[in-house]
Order: structure tokens, then C-alpha cells, then sequence
């Protein structure tokens, strides 16, 4: 039998095939004196922290190693995929330890957006959730806007305790800790290290803080929910916003509908006529046709006219489920987890959503 090699930093067995799985080593990087994972090896040589898929035994695992820990635990979500990137729960097991929720990708938002009502949706979106958080942040880890302010309120709120970072994957985590690394600088770096997560094979990287504690990054959770489990790597380039979003007008008639590339369809059912203002990533088309003809549309044209999912996704791509929504507010956001969100102008209009069975539909105060 084939002899198992551990990688030097970890302790995670070494594989040479699965890229984005555990232990993974290029193949040339076995001639090597001392073995390293590829994370480990990016981490030692050039700070960069590589995120790492968890089942969801590894995910109790981690849960409940986050319930005995006395820790402030910074929990990262996607702005763009709350629900989708939201951790089921985490607060059933965080116990008394506070939690700071952080936004990212808050360089997408159009400049429009009153950033203090984002905030307040994600209050009210966590409450409902079950979570209360001892505070609440917008930060873009990749444009490094507010690093700064979400590392003084982790001082602020650890009390020299330990912090863990946590997150599904996707939501920009190592993107994060990269950042702050970068951040604290100087001699610091020399001193990350990474150990086993407890009650696990996966690894943690560990930076020590100035008062002998440390921030703990955890492996990045998957969320089965994700729309981007639903499409292919090149189509979740598609779908996910990359620039600040530029809002599409939409002025409808009831008995017409608009399709999101084929990820997503509104229909308008009944009201006035109305305004659906689509925030999407920029490169996604909306289709609109009468309602009449969409199921007929979809059939003949998911993958092509209707896209993404492209063709070959089409084929496995989840049916779409419809709920009705009535829209009691002016300025309502109709939010399509993962994908972006619709805002219809004006109260009293029915409606009907149709997603991905799985993914999440929720409603909330215009954030215009
Ligand atoms: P992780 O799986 O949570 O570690 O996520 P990554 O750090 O690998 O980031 C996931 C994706 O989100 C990558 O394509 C990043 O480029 C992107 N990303 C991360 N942070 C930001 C951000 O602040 N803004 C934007 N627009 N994209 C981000």
C-alpha cells in the first residue's frame, strides 16, 4: 500500500489530486526535503491563506469548540449572499461569547446605498436568525476599505481574549485575514503558525496577538445553500458582482415578467403599473417577456437566451420554486440570496418570485 505522508506544518495527510481538497501538494513538490501542503506552503512563504471546503461533521466540530472557548468570535458574511453565506447555528453554540458581524464586499453597493441601512437590515436579518451581535460592520476586505475600523473593534470587544474568525466559504475570509496580516506587519508575521482545529484534520492558522492571545482563523464552512453551488466556477464569475453595481429600471404592467439570467424570475401578478429596479452584477441580462410566456420561454431557452446556467449546467440545474410576495411598502427590496436583489417603487403590488429550490428570498426596507 501507498505510504502516507503528513505535511510538516499541519499534519494533514498529503494528496496530490484533488486541488481544492485537504493536504493538496503539487506533484513536483514531493521531491522536496521537508513536505508541505500547498496552504501551508503559501502561508510560510508568502502569508497568504488559502481557504480549505469542511464537511459538516468538521463544522459541528468547530461549532462546538466555539461553545467552550472563551473568545470573541468575528463572524464574516457575503452582504451579497446574507442567507446563503449566513452559519446555521452558530448561535445555538456560541454560548455567552459575543459575536462581531462583519459585511463584506461592501465595495459593490452602489455609491446610492446608505450604508447605516445595511446595517441596520443585517441587525434585524441576525435577530431573526437567532443571533444577536454585540455589534455590527461593513468592510471590503479586498479593497481594504475599513480594516482598520473592523481590527480596533476586535480589540475592542476581545477584552484580551482570543478571536476566532468565522465563515462559509466564499464569503472573502482569507481575502480578510490576508489583509490584516498584512495590517499587523512587522515582525508578527514570522510568528504565524498553523495547528489542528480540535476534534479535527483541518488546520487553523494561528496569529498571535500583542498580549499572548491569539486570532484564529477557522476553516471556511459550505453552506449548501449558496447559489454558487448551483452553478460552474466560470458562471459564479457571472453572476457574482465584481464592480459596483449599476441599477437596471424596469417599468412594468402586471402580466409581465422579468428573468435574471435563467437564476432567477419576478413575476408582476397584480397593481398599478411599477417600477422593478434590478441590482445584479453587471454583466447578468434581464430578460423581460409576458407572463404568459415564460414558462414556455424557460423551457425552450434555460442555458442559451436565459443564461447563466449555461447549457451543460442547464441540464442539472434545480427547478425553480415560486413563492408570492405582496409588496406592502413603497421602496421595497426583493432579495435574491447570492444574487442580487429587485426594488419595487411603489406599495401594493403582487408578486411572484421564483429561485432555485434552496436559496432564499427575503424582503426588506430599500437600502436606497
Ligand atoms: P473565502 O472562501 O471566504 O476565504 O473567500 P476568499 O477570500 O477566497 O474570497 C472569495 C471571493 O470573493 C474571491 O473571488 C474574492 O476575490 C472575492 N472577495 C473577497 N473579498 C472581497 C471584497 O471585499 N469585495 C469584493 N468585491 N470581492 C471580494
Amino acid at each position: 500500500s501507498e505510504q502516507e505522508i503528513v505535511c510538516t506544518g499541519c499534519g494533514v495527510t498529503i494528496q496530490t489530486e484533488d486541488k481544492q481538497g485537504m493536504g493538496y501538494t503539487p506533484p513536483s513538490a514531493l521531491e522536496r526535503d521537508t513536505i508541505t501542503c500547498q496552504r501551508c506552503f503559501r502561508l510560510k512563504h508568502y502569508n497568504e491563506v488559502q481557504d480549505v471546503p469542511l464537511t459538516d461533521d468538521d463544522f459541528l466540530a468547530i461549532l462546538n469548540q466555539l461553545g467552550q472557548t472563551d473568545a470573541l468570535i468575528v463572524k464574516i458574511v457575503d452582504i451579497f449572499d446574507f442567507n446563503g453565506s449566513w452559519l446555521p447555528g452558530l448561535h445555538r453554540f456560541v454560548g455567552d461569547n459575543q459575536v462581531l458581524l462583519v459585511g463584506n464586499k461592501a465595495d459593490l453597493l452602489p455609491k446610492s446605498v446608505k450604508q447605516n441601512k445595511v446595517i441596520q437590515w443585517m441587525k434585524k436579518s441576525a435577530k431573526e436568525l437567532g443571533l444577536k451581535p454585540a455589534d455590527v460592520m461593513l468592510m471590503s476586505a479586498e479593497k481594504k476599505y475599513d480594516i482598520d475600523k473592523v481590527a480596533e473593534a476586535i480589540e475592542q470587544y476581545r477584552k484580551n481574549r482570543d478571536v476566532y474568525i468565522v465563515g462559509c466559504t466564499n464569503v472573502g475570509k482569507s481575502t480578510f485575514i490576508n489583509s490584516l496580516i498584512k495590517q499587523f506587519g512587522g515582525e508578527e508575521e514570522e510568528l504565524i503558525t498553523t495547528s489542528h482545529f480540535p476534534g479535527t484534520t483541518l488546520d487553523m492558522i494561528d496569529i498571535p496577538l500583542e498580549d499572548g492571545k491569539s486570532l484564529f482563523d477557522t476553516p471556511g464552512i459550505i453552506n449548501h445553500h449558496q447559489m454558487a453551488h448551483f452553478v460552474s466556477q466560470k458562471e459564479l464569475k457571472e453572476i457574482t458582482p465584481r464592480k459596483e453595481i449599476k441599477p437596471k429600471i424596469f417599468q412594468l404592467n402586471e402580466g409581465q415578467t422579468l428573468y435574471a439570467g435563467g437564476m432567477a424570475r419576478l413575476d408582476f401578478l397584480q397593481g398599478e403599473r411599477n417600477s422593478f429596479v434590478c441590482y445584479f452584477a453587471n454583466d447578468l441580462s434581464i430578460h423581460r417577456t409576458k407572463t404568459e410566456k415564460a414558462d414556455e420561454l424557460y423551457e425552450n431557452h434555460l442555458g442559451d437566451m436565459l443564461s447563466p446556467p449555461g447549457k451543460e449546467t442547464a441540464k442539472e440545474f434545480p427547478p425553480l420554486k415560486r413563492q408570492e410576495i405582496t409588496v406592502k411598502e413603497e421602496k421595497t427590496d426583493v432579495v435574491i440570496s447570492g444574487l442580487g436583489w429587485i426594488n419595487v417603487s411603489e406599495a401594493g403590488a403582487k408578486i411572484a418570485v421564483y429561485v432555485p429550490e434552496g436559496s432564499h428570498v427575503t424582503i426588506r426596507e430599500g437600502i436606497i
